[in-house]
């Protein structure tokens, strides 16, 4: 293909669209808004799905690579009511077909199997416009502009390649995060680490539930979720030292001491994540030589656990008809005609699965739903 192709946003989308274009000796750039690849950590768990993320990592050549990231034992889960009770256990499954990764080291193997030079830090997209005479020009915080002739957006849920597809923007689900941590060895602490079992506990009531996972080195990583008004969001300051940490535990007031104990003994930066979502079943009318991958064409909470494997799956996918098929329209048509429906589903399950997390039936929903499983 000698067309020039701009991929906007280096995550797990824009990077796995890069990486098998690559393989076919398709050559694109990516611009990401970070200075580097180590600008910001990149904690958390990703569970990796047979039918989705692997098959994108098959594609883009990196499924042994990431073999070898799999934490083996931490795709336990175990979910308790607020009186820490045991409502479900599921062991570690050796031989998962989700197994567990780090986010950032599957980030950085999909950096390093990129060409040198393939993405170029520090760019920020502020807009980007058709050119009448064709191709697209963006435009950056800093620097000069640049051409393409085919823009891809993989910039996640502020996307500012989004605007030329469609209007549509993320709206609260009603439901925020605050995350939390502990270090491993803390004596106060060992008894609620142990209460995790080895991977995922989820303690769930209606509104409210405290998420957490042990990793192998000990280290506990996991958000405080609650249901919210927006001016809530607005009123509250979990930062503030003298505040913030004690209205959070308020929240939590008669459960059990050892979950509390992630809330109150947390060491993470409490940072509040409002978590949006694009509407169910977003599509839009064909607009020549530009389209969306990830979270930029369908943004959902993250209770279907499926956001960074259709990231994946839509880059190696839009990648294989771009090389498949020489009219770059017709393959932007079918690569949609997939998208639009696969990302509807995973939409709706998400969207429901947020109800059942936290909705009245909960945690008896929850516990339900992972015995489907
Ligand atoms: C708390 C939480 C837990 C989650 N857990 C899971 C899970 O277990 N499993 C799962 O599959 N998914 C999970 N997700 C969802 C997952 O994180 C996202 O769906 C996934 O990261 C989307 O990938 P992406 O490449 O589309 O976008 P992103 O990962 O958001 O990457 C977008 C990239 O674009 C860059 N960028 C943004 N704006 C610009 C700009 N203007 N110019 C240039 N670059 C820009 C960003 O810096 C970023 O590098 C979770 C999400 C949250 C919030």
């Amino acid at each position: 293909m000698r067309k020039t192709i701009a991929i906007v946003g280096a995550g797990p989308g824009g990077l796995t669209l890069a990486r098998v274009l690559q393989t076919h000796g398709v050559a694109a750039t990516i611009y990401e808004s970070e200075a580097s690849a180590t600008t910001r950590a990149q904690g958390g768990l990703l569970d990796i799905h047979e039918e989705t993320g692997q098959v994108a990592l098959r594609a883009a050549g990196l499924y042994d690579a990431f073999r070898t990231l799999v934490r083996p034992g931490e795709d336990a889960k175990r979910v308790v009511d607020r009186h820490g009770t045991i409502l479900f256990d599921r062991p570690a499954d050796p031989a998962s077909a989700r197994p567990e990764v780090d986010r950032g080291e599957l980030r950085r193997l999909l950096i390093d199997s990129l060409a040198p030079g393939t993405i170029k830090w520090g760019h920020k997209l502020a807009s980007v416009r058709h050119r009448g005479e064709g191709g697209y020009e963006l435009a950056f915080a800093e620097g000069p502009t640049t051409r393409a002739d085919l823009v891809i957006g993989a910039d996640g849920a502020w996307s500012k390649v989004r605007p030329l597809l469609t209007p549509a923007e993320p709206d609260y689900t009603g439901t925020c995060f605050i995350e939390i941590a502990l270090a491993p060895g803390g004596r106060e602490s060992r008894a609620s680490v142990a209460a995790i079992g080895g991977g995922t506990l989820m303690a769930v009531a209606p509104g409210k539930g405290i998420i957490a996972h042990r990793c192998a080195d000990g280290q506990v990583r996991g958000y405080v979720a609650l249901n919210k008004p927006e001016e809530w969001l607005r009123s509250i300051d979990f930062g503030d030292p003298s505040a913030g940490p004690r209205r959070l535990a308020d929240e939590f007031a008669g459960w059990s001491p050892l979950l509390t104990a992630f809330v109150t003994r947390s060491d993470a930066e409490p940072l509040l994540r409002p978590i949006h979502a694009l509407p169910v079943g977003l599509r839009w009318d064909r607009v020549p030589g530009a389209t969306l991958v990830g979270d930029a064409a369908h943004l959902m909470s993250p209770f279907a656990g499926e956001g960074a494997n259709l990231a994946m799956y839509d880059g190696a996918d839009l990648a294989g008809k771009l090389v498949e098929e020489p009219d770059v329209e017709a393959a932007l048509t079918a690569y949609e005609e997939r998208l639009f429906p696969r990302s509807r589903d995973a939409a709706d399950r998400s969207a429901k699965n947020l109800e059942v997390f936290f909705g009245q039936e909960a945690p008896q929903s929850v516990a339900a739903l992972f015995d489907r499983s």
